[in-house]
């Protein structure tokens, strides 16, 4: 598989996740009482990959805020297709290179 293919392939799988955790927050917020932290599952680009991240809502709707930015497991970042903009202890946060930002633009749930 070529380089522009794998890359288009991590992105599909990152944007899947993202639709996974957009619907988790979604029925999470209908519960009565506001839980201090959820957990989101890892939107890192490894399909069998099926870790949680602790996070706030606030932090989520901080990372979604982005269309090009996405929740990952520490040390789940993927340096050929994306840079870590943000680090906690919990989660780190990546940004997609720019030749991988057209098609999470693309496959974002939130027009
Ligand atoms: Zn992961």
């Amino acid at each position: 598989m070529d380089d522009a293919a794998r890359e288009a392939r991590i992105a599909r799988n990152e944007s899947r996740f993202r639709e996974i955790n957009e619907q988790l927050e979604a029925d999470l917020r209908r519960l009565p009482g506001d839980p201090e932290m959820v957990s989101f599952v890892c939107e890192c680009g490894n399909r069998a990959c099926a870790d949680l991240v602790q996070m706030t809502f606030e932090e989520y709707e901080g990372v979604r805020s982005n269309s090009h930015t996405f929740v990952v497991v520490p040390g789940h970042e993927m340096p050929e297709v994306e840079e870590v903009v943000q680090r906690t202890v919990r989660f780190h946060v990546v940004a997609k290179v720019e030749r991988t930002q057209r098609i999470v633009e693309t496959t974002d749930p939130r027009p």
